[in-house]
């Protein structure tokens, strides 16, 4: 299934790619896209990289396409040669630019898959796929090196930035996680301010949206089994001063409430139209959850959308967790 060799031998043939992040990329998916897309870019490929929604390039982010190889969705080829699809379980996370996969197999090019998701469903020509890497920033590493591309520092950072998020700062971190990122900070790795751009450096009107979005939050101690539900929800109207960073990162305070170990986040996204963040911690496992109600992601971080208003879409979750 999985076949780094495969892979290798097709970006190394390669002189046209494109990278695709999933929608409302994050520092996985862009750090991974940008790294590897990098590397393209300097071995003399034609590169470019993308991702299906928002329009905007989150600002965090921004600083870490060096070679300014971010394109608009719309600039995306319908039939690229080879386009390389990271962190993104599915056909459908790549949200409008999900056609570009058919557009792609049609014209008879290669999809080639690196991600970390359990619930991948292998939708590519060539898959560099393993649930147990901490994230996907791991497996472009492992395929850098298997490539002999030095990580010198605008690699490195791109690496970091995806492993530093996944891992939650490495407290998800394995052995080997702890080698790479040794080497990334050899390279030049600033670990404190990549770090701390990325996760905590939030406007003032953060702190006036928190009050409102954490002042609704509610327990409800006997979702999941006795194991405990925290939730609150995000409007529109809540995120109108903010950038989708300071909107993502509620969840990471919702879920400190240690009376429950499983935590959601409602979140706007248009009119009626919610993106649910799920994190848990021990036993539950909400990639389970998610996949029941057409999401996806990881045992212990996973979302899914859902459409209407906000009361029996939280209905339908604590059914959820209750079955
Ligand atoms: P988030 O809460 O957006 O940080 O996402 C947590 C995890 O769940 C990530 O691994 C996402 O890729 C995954 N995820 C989030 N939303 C969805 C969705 N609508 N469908 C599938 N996977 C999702
Ligand atoms: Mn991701
Ligand atoms: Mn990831």
């Amino acid at each position: 299934m999985s076949d780094l060799d495969g892979a290798i031998e097709l970006l190394r043939a390669a002189t046209d790619v494109t990278l695709l992040a999933h929608v409302h990329p994050d520092a996985d998916a862009l750090g991974s896209a940008l790294a590897l897309g990098l590397a393209l870019h300097r071995s003399g490929a034609t590169v470019r990289v993308s991702f299906g929604e928002p329009e905007s390039v989150p600002e965090t982010l921004r600083p870490l396409d060096y070679a300014g190889l971010l394109v608009p969705a719309a600039e995306v080829p319908m039939d690229a040669p080879l386009l390389v699809c990271l962190d993104t379980g599915s056909v459908e996370r790549l949200g409008p630019l999900g056609s570009r996969v058919a557009g792609t197999v049609a014209a008879g090019g290669s999809v080639l898959v690196v991600d970390h998701h359990a619930s991948n469903t292998f939708y590519g020509t060539h898959h560099v796929v393993d649930e147990h890497a901490v994230a996907t920033a791991a497996l472009v590493a492992q395929i850098l090196d298997a490539m002999d591309v030095a990580l010198d520092e605008p690699l490195a950072r791109c690496i970091y930035a995806g492993l530093v998020t996944d891992t939650g700062s490495f407290r998800r971190a394995t052995p080997e996680t702890h080698l790479l990122a040794a080497r990334l900070l050899a390279a030049g790795v600033d670990p404190d301010e990549t770090a701390r751009k990325l996760m905590e450096a939030h406007p003032f009107a953060w702190l006036g949206m928190l009050s409102g979005v954490l002042g609704r939050a509610q327990l409800a101690p006997s979702a999941a089994g006795g194991r405990g539900l925290v939730y609150t929800y995000v409007t529109q109207q809540d995120a109108r001063d903010v950038r989708p960073e300071e909107i993502e990162s509620v969840v990471d305070i919702v879920r400190t409430a240690h009376e429950a170990e499983v935590a959601a986040v409602f979140k706007e996204v248009g009119p009626a139209r919610w993106s649910v963040s799920l994190r848990s911690v021990a036993d539950v496992d909400v990639q389970e959850v998610a996949v029941s109600l057409g999401g996806g992601g990881h045992r212990r971080a996973a979302g899914y959308t859902a459409e209407g208003p906000i009361e029996p879409i939280i209905s339908r979750l604590l059914e959820a967790l209750s079955s």
